[in-house]
């Protein structure tokens, strides 16, 4: 103002600018406009760096992204956000066969606004970290509960979305099931109790000869992208693959249960306890499908087989 400067005018102006950012991430936290990614960079011989399928995390954020009427980036922006932040972080991508760089994009709703409303603006960032192999010697199988209390999705909410408060919503049942020493809830359709959905972070599939079956997407269960892979695998060794409803019931006489995600990739699955009896899959628990498939899935990732599907993106 007429070249004078205000120290105090100045300070508060400050403070103006830092209240609002503030309340532009109060906001998400508020309405829950939050949504976020996950998928990993594996470390080639030869010193290239290899990401699965980065444009299906991608479009999955979009399609949030839309059900929480928040804007977002699009598929070109976020693959390659995501690459320019591994490539940034090279170094701390784990040697092969010793893990992988976790990549975790986060959409936030974001903008000053008080009443109940879609945020007008967004803020996007990544954050990663290197983690090791889910299983460090070999497969191990994971011991499950069937959910009677809690359940994750409800038709026509947001189930089908990786939104922030799905996450929330299973903490508790996931605590109570750890406590009494089994690894996750696997959740059951909380309209008729009886369809199997997911377990909290991975999907689910049932093996019964040559036939594997999977709940099919309708809304309720994340469309999860190792699920789609493994879908696809299986089709191609010869499996059938069913998406279908799969009954409860039907856990009682499966071969083999495994869960598929990113974090596990293919998870073979021990046990499930479902109203207190103990069903028990395999004298070790890791059924040889179960193993065939992850055998399949990670070699491809790791760039250790041709990727004949064009699902690895490599970058140098
Ligand atoms: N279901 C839920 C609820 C999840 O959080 C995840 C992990 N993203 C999955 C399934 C598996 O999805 P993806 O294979 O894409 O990791």
């Amino acid at each position: 103002d007429g070249g004078k400067f205000d120290a105090k005018d100045a300070a508060e102006e400050v403070l103006v600018v830092v209240v609002l950012k503030v309340l532009s991430v109060v906001m998400m936290i508020v309405y829950g406009q939050g949504l976020f990614e996950g998928l990993k960079a594996y470390r080639r011989e030869g010193d290239s760096i290899l990401l699965f399928r980065p444009e299906e995390n991608a479009l999955r954020m979009r399609m949030g992204a839309e059900r929480m009427c928040m804007p977002s980036p699009t598929a070109d922006q976020f693959v390659e956000a995501v690459k320019l932040t591994v490539l940034a972080n090279k170094r701390w991508v784990p040697p092969q066969g010793k893990g992988s760089l976790y990549i975790r994009p986060l959409l936030m709703g974001s903008g000053a606004v008080l009443g109940l409303a879609p945020a007008p603006e967004y803020t996007f960032l990544i954050y990663v970290s290197p983690v090791g192999n889910y299983f460090k010697e070999g497969l191990a199988p994971i011991n499950l509960v069937v959910e009677n209390e809690f359940h994750r999705a409800a038709p026509g909410g947001t189930g089908g979305i990786k939104t922030i408060g799905n996450y929330a919503s299973v903490l508790k049942a996931q605590s109570a099931a750890k406590a009494k020493g089994y690894s996750d809830v696997l959740y059951l359709d909380s309209v008729q109790k009886r369809y199997l959905e997911e377990v909290s972070s991975c999907n689910v599939f049932v093996v019964k000869g040559k036939t594997i079956s999977t709940p099919a997407i309708k809304g309720t269960i994340l469309p999860g992208i190792t699920r789609k892979s493994i879908i696809d695998v299986a089709r191609t060794q010869g499996f059938q693959v069913e998406e279908r409803l799969v009954a409860v019931e039907e856990l009682l006489d499966a071969d083999e249960v495994f869960c598929t995600g990113t974090a596990v990739v293919v998870s073979p699955v021990g046990s499930i306890t479902y109203l207190g009896k103990r069903i028990s899959y395999g004298e070790s628990g890791v059924g040889a499908v179960s193993q065939q498939l992850y055998s399949s899935l990670t070699s491809l990732q790791m760039g250790l087989t041709e990727d004949k599907m064009g699902w690895t993106m490599e970058l140098k």
